[in-house]
């Protein structure tokens, strides 16, 4: 046997003394086993612990201590919510601050897609003064050590001198930190590039095409451009990659587009497939996911999970690491460590902020525990909840407006999917001695919750 991820330690200690007793013992929910050569992978998605079983090699006792076994009718659901909820306690009870900023300098696009959920939106700009007003707010309320800044719109290079302002107030204070961009890419220039790495200390770009140069152009419908869009982009995505700034590319797909994202997959490997930091992934739009036709959906997911397997083939599609500890946030909005900041200095705690819930402002902050009820509200459980090994790291958060109001079968089981080729990466890193770059994971989420844009 070999251990190839260990459990997570405070997990182990909290559980420690439930280990199974009495037999018959039988295999927990959270254990997925998945044939490699030679022998199976075992990884358990409450303890994070990852082992290799030679053919024929049974470890009872092992997998006993460490629940992989666990005695029949236990229950495994009250006992995964109970240890959330103290690693929840502890990690809260540890916190000194944010940590994390989401900062919208602005609601504007300069690009008119069909789909935006924010076409309609009040369009607002950050002021100089407001720059400056939230540099202070951030200075005044993290926490010690490195902060991850997220730049998110409309599209946040718009607005990038009220980020160069913030930045700079931010390293005039000798405060470290780094950041990540949803953007179309558009704007960028070399110069912009050059002050993005060395001022921003921007270690990832989310950029989304839809399609080849045509349908690009068309769809993105560019205020400044028609026609030279796309290419603009692409030079600016390489750039990026030779300022040493990882760029993500997301491709928006629905059954209509599927064959003309197929044939710019392989010109983006053609162009960029060389460069250890570009990673592409497709994304189903949320109208398409919530289809009330079940056929629809099926459908969707089984084209998904085969274009998946194409780009992962074709070596864009990276497959991220597991995760190595339990999951004690659905995102941003339920984050006591994150907060977001809008053009005009309203605080709130969901970057597709809905009217209202505001947490005050950058001048007059108000405690972000005031929209934690709302935040933290789930719906009640399915009934594949039982069964499910995503269970421990599943959030059925009710109130994020991006979210589907029913656990989808086929998206769970792609998700599951996706634990199954990061267990089989793992043991290719620790087997075959495969080097892999985890920060590259440009696909993080472990169980089928809507998050963040970049972190799919
Ligand atoms: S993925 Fe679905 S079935 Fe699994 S735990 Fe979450 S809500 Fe339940
Ligand atoms: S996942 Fe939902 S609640 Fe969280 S930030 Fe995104 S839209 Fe808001």
């Amino acid at each position: 046997m070999r251990i190839l991820q260990e459990a997570q330690a405070l997990t182990l200690r909290l559980l420690a003394g439930r280990e199974a007793q009495t037999e018959p013992f039988v295999f927990s929910v959270y254990c997925l086993t998945e044939p490699v050569p030679g022998g199976r992978l075992l990884y358990h998605t409450l303890t994070k612990e990852l082992l290799f079983l030679e053919d024929g090699e049974e470890q009872a006792d092992y997998l006993r201590r460490r629940f992989f076994l666990i005695e029949e009718g236990t229950d495994e659901r009250a006992a995964a919510r109970d240890l959330r909820s103290t690693l929840q306690f502890l990690s809260r009870s540890r916190l000194q601050g944010y940590t994390r900023y989401t900062i919208l300098p602005t609601t504007d696009c300069n690009a008119r897609c069909f789909y935006c959920y924010e076409a309609g939106c009040e369009k607002l700009n950050m002021t100089a003064a407001a720059a400056d007003r939230t540099a202070r707010f951030i200075l005044d309320s993290c926490a010690s050590g490195e902060l991850t800044l997220r730049f998110f719109g409309g599209e946040p290079l718009m607005g990038a001198a009220s980020l160069d302002r913030i930045c700079e107030a931010l390293a005039e204070n000798g405060k470290t930190y780094h950041s990540n961009i949803v953007t179309n890419g558009y704007l960028f220039t070399p110069e912009r590039i050059r002050k993005a790495a060395a001022l921003w200390h921007l270690k990832r770009a989310q950029i989304t095409l839809d399609g080849t140069e045509e349908v690009y152009n068309a769809r993105k419908d560019f205020v400044e451009d028609h026609d030279g869009a796309f290419r603009r982009v692409l030079d600016n995505i390489e750039g990026l990659l030779q300022a040493g700034i990882a760029v993500t590319v997301r491709l928006n797909m629905d059954e209509v587009n599927l064959p003309d994202l197929k044939t710019l997959a392989g010109q983006l490997a053609q162009r960029f497939g060389g460069y250890a930091n570009f990673t592409v992934y497709p994304f189903l739009l949320f109208q398409d996911i919530l289809s009330p036709s079940r056929e629809k959906v099926e459908r969707l997911f089984g084209l998904y999970r085969e274009f998946r397997a194409e780009l992962t083939e074709a070596g864009l599609l990276k497959p991220g690491k597991l995760p190595e500890t339990l999951r004690l946030n659905h995102c941003m909005a339920d984050d006591p460590a994150s907060a977001v900041i809008l053009p005009d200095g309203r605080l709130h705690a969901c970057e597709h902020f809905t009217e209202g819930l505001f947490c005050g402002t950058v001048d007059a902050p108000a405690p972000k525990s005031a929209t934690e009820a709302y935040w933290t509200e789930e719906f009640s459980e399915d009934d594949a909840c039982a069964a499910c090994p995503l269970y421990p790291d599943c959030f059925r958060m009710k109130n994020c407006p991006d979210r589907a109001d029913r656990c989808i079968p086929q998206q769970r089981e792609a998700e599951i999917e996706k634990l199954r080729i990061r267990m089989r990466a793992a043991y290719d890193r620790a087997v075959n001695g495969r080097p892999a770059d985890d920060r590259l994971a440009n696909d993080r989420t472990a169980t089928p919750d809507r998050k963040e844009p970049d972190t799919p």
